[in-house]
């Protein structure tokens, strides 16, 4: 029978996506015989996340300052934005470095099996961006997922009324593929060969 402190470890770590309790617990026990190397490396980098961590207000990226390094960043072009589902995509996106623009997390994707509204993601934060002015091209970044297209067509919609030009990255995205687990190139790829939406 493991410790209450143990079996409190491991059921915080089972939580995390792609971990189940055996594997939590296994994890355990690499870590308490690393207490030197990987536990204090693991303990340090959890307390940088919690205290330095900060979501952007702007596009919802994660990272040290707010607005984010991207959002900041005067070499990025304030004209073009990429919307994504998730602070991952954006993180794919970005080190396929073939985007030079900004920035938008949706966080999540309309979903009417897990009852997920147009008011659950951050869609009027994006309507408000583009209405600002300034902005000559949205590039709709969705996951090859029904889901995901489903919302890529609702915020093409909503963004119908503005000047701006709508793009989606290029079919050859694998069907129900998540942005996330592609490699560089293919990214790189979809990204370059964007198109309007039709
Ligand atoms: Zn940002």
């Amino acid at each position: 029978m493991a410790s209450q402190e143990i079996e409190a470890l491991a059921g915080a770590l089972a939580r995390l996506p792609g971990l189940g309790p055996r594997s939590a617990r296994r994890a355990v026990l690499w870590l308490i015989k690393r207490r030197e190397t990987a536990l204090d490396q693991l303990v340090g980098a959890l307390q940088v996340v919690r205290d330095a961590l900060v979501e952007c207000d702007v596009c919802g990226n994660v990272d040290t300052s707010n607005p984010c390094g991207i959002c900041s960043d005067p070499r990025r072009d304030p004209r073009s934005i990429c919307v994504v589902e998730e602070v991952a995509d954006l993180w794919a996106l970005d080190r396929a470095r073939l985007f030079t623009g900004r920035y938008h997390v949706l966080g999540g994707r309309l979903s009417a099996l897990e009852g997920v509204r147009p008011e659950d993601l951050a869609i009027a934060s994006l309507l408000t961006r583009v209405a600002a002015g300034g902005i000559d091209e949205v590039v709709l970044a969705m996951n090859a997922t029904l889901e995901g297209q489903t919302t890529a067509h609702y915020i093409a919609e909503r963004l119908e009324a503005y000047p701006v030009r709508l793009t989606q990255l290029a079919h050859g995205l694998p069907v129900g593929g998540e942005l996330d687990y592609l490699d560089e190139g293919t990214l790189a790829q979809a990204l370059r060969a964007r198109r309007p939406i039709g």
